[in-house]
């Protein structure tokens, strides 16, 4: 348990101030609170002699207002911190998500994510909070009530701490339950988000192959292990509670038992004797919430590691310490020797190519034979397994990420739009757009005449919350996204795939004009797209099997001659 605190440390160091002033009101209220017994002894011995009844009578009351103040703000201090370092942690996570690779999120459930960053990170924040604030108020009110109870009367005293071992025993037992059913319930949470985060997302294909029921069964079965794990936690801490009352009832039995007869034989005062009983009865909660802070700081320890595998996991590409700034880039780009592997054979195999500064690749191929590898190692979504991608011969790897994808334009096979107007979703990533240099872009990008037909124009919601783009229309605003940036690299992924042949034409056409003098790769499966294309290269299972000019290469005879031949026969049987 103290060890995951060791984890939050910088956290809890940030608020050390309010925390020592939150310690402070802590102690206070532990002070006064113990030195109330001692007054009603006072008070009980001094009955007659009334004026100092009133006196104890008058501490006793000042006591309790006292308490009652420190109560207050050591609670609104010390919860407000942890509600401080809460949205810290928030923040730090989120940060921390947005810059883990690709890779990560391959391998990572978005419904885990989710759960970690909501369930989990509430556990935390109880056990930072209310955890280890009742942790050190309890612990004092036993250490203060001990000490003054031993002062009075030692033999008695010992009897009152009896439980203290078996306690501690139980504590440490129960405790260890408890995390460990905590931690398989809050794993099976993330289980259950995932699945709803999935079954959300795919709706349409649950629905177009009816599979509402068996989706329905399977979520409800997970549903019910999660209960079952839920009452199985359920149990122990039901079995702890009863198990601490016990034995503290036990012990209220013995002091009575023995103080009584300590009373009786006169060894000590009818005052001792009823403040005995009263530390007695002020223990009585510290033990009681000492079985909830148990479980609080268990809980919280299991969600903190949880949380703790999220912020451990390295964004695989970050910047290199000594990284090497760009200067103005010209756009010249050589692939050098680059072999990529999943882990499951090259998907790319010493590929050797130069684009030079200002022309255009275009990249062919069948599905699955490498080019969206080839170009997503260029804005360093992920880096090659050898060789090395050089941009105006420096090393990619060389450069600080940030800078070097701010001169690339990708649009990626997969388009992403976001919950926000057509014109933000255009402007993604370039402050201060303005609306004409937007309107520019969605020109270029044939997109312009649609947007007017939106019921709002540029300021049209898309995505969740507003109208549905077709598939070529993002591809068309992803398009807009990329140019708005002018950058010195465009990058097309297969972006036209969903355009019509007439708008492709005139887009091309846009681009030419505006990517005059910039580098572009152009990946498609139209010869249509890439016959104006300076160099033009044919990738077959990670191998550049083919390159040239479209003239050179429909001499060649190869796969290009054959995927132009089949492709000009088409459009002739169309325009019949
Ligand atoms: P293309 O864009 O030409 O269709 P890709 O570059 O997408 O080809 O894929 C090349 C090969 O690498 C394929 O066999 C594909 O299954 C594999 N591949 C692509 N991305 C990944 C990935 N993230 N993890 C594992 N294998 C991948
Ligand atoms: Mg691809």
């Amino acid at each position: 348990m103290w060890e995951s605190l060791h984890t939050v440390r910088k956290y809890l160091w940030r608020y050390r101030r309010g925390m020592a002033l939150g310690g402070l009101c802590l102690v206070m209220k532990d002070l006064a609170q113990a030195l109330q017994p001692l007054m009603i002894r006072g008070a009980v011995d001094s009955f007659r002699s009334g004026s100092a009844f009133v006196r104890f009578a008058g501490y006793l009351v000042g006591l309790a207002l006292l308490k009652g103040i420190f109560q207050y703000w050591m609670r609104v201090i010390l919860i407000g911190i942890s509600r401080d370092i809460e949205f810290d942690l928030r923040n730090d996570l989120f940060a921390h998500l947005i810059r883990l690779s690709p890779e990560y999120y391959a391998r990572t459930r978005t419904g885990d994510i989710m759960a970690r960053a909501t369930n989990d990170l509430n556990a935390v924040r109880m056990m930072l909070g209310p955890g280890v604030m009742y942790w050190f108020e309890t612990s004092l009110t036993f250490i203060l009530a001990i000490a003054i109870m031993t002062r009075v009367d030692w033999r008695l005293a010992i009897f009152a701490v009896m439980p203290a071992p078996a306690v501690s025993l139980a504590v440490i037992l129960f405790g260890r339950v408890i995390h460990d059913r905590f931690e398989n319930i809050q794993a099976m949470f993330s289980d259950i988000s995932s699945r709803v985060q999935e079954n959300l997302s795919g709706v349409r294909m649950i629905r177009a192959f009816v599979q509402e029921k068996a989706e329905m069964r399977r979520f409800e079965e997970l549903n019910r292990a999660y209960i079952a794990q839920n009452l199985r936690l359920v149990r122990v801490q039901g079995l702890f509670q009863p198990l601490l009352e016990a034995l503290i009832g036990v012990t209220f039995l013995v002091v009575l038992w023995v103080g009584g007869q300590q009373v009786l034989a006169g060894r000590i005062s009818v005052g001792s004797f009823v403040m005995f009983n009263t530390y007695m009865g002020m223990l009585v909660w510290p033990m009681i919430a000492l079985g909830w802070v148990v479980n609080l700081m268990q809980r919280g320890s299991a969600s903190l590691q949880r949380i703790n595998d999220i912020l451990h996991e390295q964004p695989s590409i970050a910047a290199p310490p000594d990284a090497v700034s760009l200067g103005a880039v010209r756009g010249d780009i050589e692939f050098r020797e680059v072999t990529v592997d999943y882990g499951s054979g090259p998907a790319l195999n010493g590929i050797d190519l130069r684009i030079p500064a200002g022309t255009t690749l275009a990249v062919v191929g069948h599905t699955g034979s490498g080019k969206s590898t080839l170009v997503n190692l260029l804005p360093r979504l992920f880096d090659p397994t050898s060789g090395a991608v050089l941009l105006d011969g420096i090393d990619v790897r060389r450069v600080d990420p940030a800078e070097l994808r701010r001169q690339i334009g990708f649009v990626p096979q997969e388009t992403f739009l976001f919950s926000a107007t057509i014109a933000g979703n255009i402007a993604f990533g370039v402050e201060g757009a303005t609306p004409e240099q937007i309107r520019r872009a969605a020109e270029m990008a044939g997109l312009a005449s649609d947007i007017e037909g939106f019921p709002m124009g540029f300021d049209t919601q898309v995505g969740e919350r507003g109208i549905t783009l077709s598939g070529g229309q993002k591809q068309r605003t992803a398009i807009a996204r990329a140019l708005l940036r002018e950058p010195r690299i465009l990058i097309l992924d297969d972006a036209l795939s969903a355009v019509d042949t007439l708008t492709e034409e005139r887009i091309l056409t846009h681009l030419a004009d505006m990517m005059r003098g910039r580098t572009v790769i152009l990946i498609s499966h139209r010869v249509s797209t890439v016959r104006q294309a300076d160099a033009i290269v044919v990738l077959e299972r990670g191998e550049i099997v083919e390159r040239g000019t479209h003239e050179e290469l429909v001499a060649a005879g190869g796969y290009y001659a054959a995927l132009s031949q089949k492709q000009m026969l088409e459009e002739e049987l169309e325009s019949i």
